[in-house]
């Protein structure tokens, strides 16, 4: 049996404790308000940030979309960034991908204030997270380990195998394993055997946008998974990095796609940005 850990029931409640923290603080006279800047046309980017900007209407957090244009110059989206960072009504910060014109979102989030970046895109907040200091993770990666917790998965002690390396997925939800005593290793394009690293895994990661990438011969029977990637099927609809046919009663759980880690990343920003604004 495959148990199916689904992120819809706790992404719900996170959802009903920020509105209710944002109620209290709005009652104080701060009222929660994120900004997403946007330099790109492309659709996949626009439903995410649409979704993010009515799940934030819904919890009584104020979103603006920032919309610059996929013309924009990263000067511009630096300034843009500088200008959101020094408004004190401004608590949290998203710089959406991908960038015009090949733009690293390493680069131009150094921008972001950290106090406001809240999806742990300045290098400078992986660089708090790996020296384990307070930061803000990537909502993403914060996502995999709050579903993690929610399933009562242990991780003191246990082999944990992510699959890629991306500094807003892979990268940061290693450091937080690491920060929880798992032991871990981290797989990537140029790992030489990924189903001998990937079946040694207590916990298996991925985030590598390859759908039905990790198959039953990459697994271990005992194995958790938790499927980060997104990819858009002919159909309109998503799959997983994981062959989730292959692999329901091979392993002891799986995070669907969609409906696992996706809903728990975007109320995850919702939090990260009331935790802003509490400050
Ligand atoms: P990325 O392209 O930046 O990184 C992909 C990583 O996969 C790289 O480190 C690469 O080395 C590795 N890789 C590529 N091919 C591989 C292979 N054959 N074997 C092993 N490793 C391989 O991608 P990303 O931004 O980290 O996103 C990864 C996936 O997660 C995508 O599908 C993306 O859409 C999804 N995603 C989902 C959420 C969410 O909230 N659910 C959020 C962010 C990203």
């Amino acid at each position: 049996m495959t148990a199916i850990l689904s992120g819809t029931e706790l992404g719900r409640q996170i959802r009903a404790k920020v509105s209710a923290e944002a109620a209290a603080l709005s009652e104080r006279g701060v009222h929660p308000r994120l900004a997403v800047v946007v330099a790109t046309d492309d659709e996949s980017s626009a439903w995410y940030v649409r979704s993010i900007a009515k799940t934030a209407a819904r919890s009584g957090v104020r979103c603006d979309v920032v919309d610059l244009g996929a013309a924009a110059t990263p000067a511009g989206i630096t300034a843009e960034l500088a200008r959101l960072s020094a408004d004190p009504a401004v608590h949290g910060i998203i710089l959406q991908t991908p960038l015009p014109g090949g733009a690293r979102l390493e680069e131009l989030a150094t921008a972001i204030d950290p106090a406001k970046d809240i999806d742990g895109a300045n290098p400078l907040s992986l660089g708090r997270l790996t020296a384990g200091l307070p930061a803000h993770p990537p909502a993403t990666a914060a996502a995999v380990l709050a579903l993690l917790d929610h399933y009562a998965v242990p991780l003191a002690g246990r082999r944990a195998v992510v699959v890629g390396r991306s500094t807003v997925v892979g990268k940061p939800a290693a450091q937080l394993l690491l920060a929880r005593n798992a032991t871990v290793t981290i797989c990537h394009r140029h790992t030489a055997d990924l189903a001998a690293c990937t079946r040694e895994a207590d916990v298996l990661v991925v985030a590598v946008g390859r759908a039905g990438l990790i198959t039953a011969e990459h697994v271990a029977p005992h194995a958790v998974v938790v499927d980060v990637g997104t990819n858009p099927t002919t159909d309109g609809g998503l799959a997983g990095d994981a062959d989730a046919r292959s692999l329901t009663g091979r392993v002891a759980a799986l995070t669907p796609v969609p409906g696992g880690v996706g809903p728990v990343t975007t109320a995850l920003l919702l939090r990260h940005t009331i935790a802003a604004a509490s400050r």
